[in-house]
């Protein structure tokens, strides 16, 4: 069996993507300092705990198990704390992904899925955002991925390396059966902190900010189902293997929800009330993200299937209440 190094396996992301991994044949093995991962949530493949900065352990690792692919989505990613401490962004998302793609090199292991975000878009009036848009972040969560996608593009100039780069919109959800889901110290991202509002881990949800220039005043996002978006994981490195060459898609499903739409979605799929309150706006939010697709669905033959804001509310939902992580 042909062995992926999954960086970032232990995280919300990456743990799915190591069960569709494994699902399409594949081994996926864990590469994760376990800073906001966790290890129960490694189960579908080997595990190895390592730094993306630390240049030695990845080399052992990828003479350990010589994988066929990186599949890298270890990083911080909070809008919020790259604001306040935009540093630690550009130290582990830059500096870290460097490390890890030039031991990739010195591996020869040249197929590379990444994944980005559609934070490197920023502000655009209005417009649903294609791969062709601009990309003008707005903070340095955004900013730190365009760097590596810039790093990306000179490594395939110089050594031949193959890239897919996916630009996430709002990834939201959790596997049906539970076996892994979203759990994130501190929870920042809105359904999750949601959901613990409704079960009252948390006193109440705060909206930030009510003055957007959208119909409600609240912002707007893109919700993908994980495991949909997963699922374009898995035809991304198949599109590297059939040799396709270097591409970009958004995976999004090209339709918005404001905040208080996904608010009443999660009171109509929990029939539960959630308790919130109006807040300030949250700096670095950009007004509305909402992608264009076209291109994943028609190249790739990606089919997002679970995305509506009932099935994705309701599995974080169900995983909320049956499973969680220790350290
Ligand atoms: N949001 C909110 N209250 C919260 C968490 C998030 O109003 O407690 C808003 C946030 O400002 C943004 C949207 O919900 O407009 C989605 O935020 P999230 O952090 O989930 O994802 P992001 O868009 O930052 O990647």
């Amino acid at each position: 069996m042909s062995y992926v190094l999954v960086t970032g396996g232990a995280g919300y992301i990456g743990s799915h993507a190591c069960k569709a991994l494994r699902a399409a044949g594949y081994m996926p093995v864990t590469y994760d300092n376990l800073v906001t991962g966790w290890q129960d949530a490694v189960k579908f493949g080997p595990f190895e705990q390592g730094d993306l900065m630390d240049s030695a352990r990845l080399d052992e690792v990828f003479a350990k198990y010589a994988p066929v692919a990186v599949m890298h989505f270890a990083a911080l990613s909070q809008v919020g704390e790259a604001m306040s401490e935009p540093g630690r962004y550009w130290r582990n998302n830059v500096a870290g992904s460097l490390t890890l793609i030039e031991a990739a090199v010195a591996a020869g292991c040249l197929d590379f899925v990444f994944s980005s975000t559609c934070a490197t878009y920023g502000e655009h009036d209005n417009v649903v955002l294609d791969e062709q848009t601009p990309q003008e972040p707005l903070n340095a969560y955004g900013a730190s991925k365009r760097a590596v996608e810039d790093i990306l593009r000179d490594f395939e100039a110089a050594y031949g390396l193959r890239k897919v780069i996916f630009r996430y919109f709002n990834v939201a959800g959790a596997d049906p059966e539970a076996e892994v889901g979203e759990h994130h110290r501190p929870e920042t991202h809105l359904i999750p902190v949601m959901l613990e509002a409704i079960d009252g881990t948390r006193p109440a949800l705060t909206i930030n900010g009510t003055d957007y220039d959208t119909p409600d005043g609240t912002c707007v996002r893109d919700y993908v189902h994980v495991c949909d978006l997963v699922d374009a994981h898995v035809l991304g490195l198949k599109w590297l293997k059939d040799g396709k060459g270097s591409q970009v898609f958004n995976l999004g499903t090209g339709k918005g929800f404001s905040v208080r739409e996904v608010i009443e979605a999660s009171r109509a799929v929990t029939n539960r009330e959630v308790p919130h309150s109006e807040g300030p706006r949250r700096a670095g939010d950009a007004t509305k993200l909402v992608s264009g697709s076209v291109r994943a669905i028609e190249d790739l033959g990606w089919q997002p299937t679970r995305s509506t804001l009932e099935q994705m509310i309701g599995d974080a939902w169900r995983w909320h209440q049956t499973g969680h992580y220790d350290k």
